[in-house]
């Protein structure tokens, strides 16, 4: 199980340090970095176990694909560039949403995407 280990190992660090949100595609790319052997399959294995452990969380972008950031986290948004399809952490909140609330509403939590353009892609 020692090779496993250090396969999950690789996962995780490449979804560390990443900052963002990544594609299981991503995520697999950047580990064969330290685990080359690494097959797509045992990524998609691995993410799955990461998110039973509370590790990590699901990232649901309409209309995409779910990608994958820690669980551990401040409060965050994110930024999708529809360029090249980045998705960015944003760990700045507007705040004070619960005010938009109807008339004897109670809002619990919010989920907030902005779009646009990465800084490379609003460059060109
Ligand atoms: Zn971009
Ligand atoms: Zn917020």
């Amino acid at each position: 199980m020692i090779r496993n280990s250090r396969q999950r190992d690789a996962i995780r660090a490449a979804i560390a340090n990443a900052g963002r949100p990544l594609l299981p595609q991503e995520i697999h790319k950047l580990a064969q970095q330290t685990a080359p052997k690494l097959g797509i399959a045992t990524v998609y294995r691995n993410l799955q176990a990461l998110q039973e452990t509370g590790e990590i969380n699901q990232v649901m972008i309409p209309g995409d694909s779910p990608r994958f950031e820690l669980a551990q986290q401040p409060h965050h948004h994110h930024f999708k560039c529809t360029q090249c399809g980045e998705v960015t952490t944003l760990y700045a909140c507007p705040g004070k949403l619960a005010e938009l609330a109807p008339e004897g509403y109670q809002m619990h939590s919010h989920e907030l995407t902005l779009y646009g353009y990465c800084g490379e892609c609003a460059d060109t």
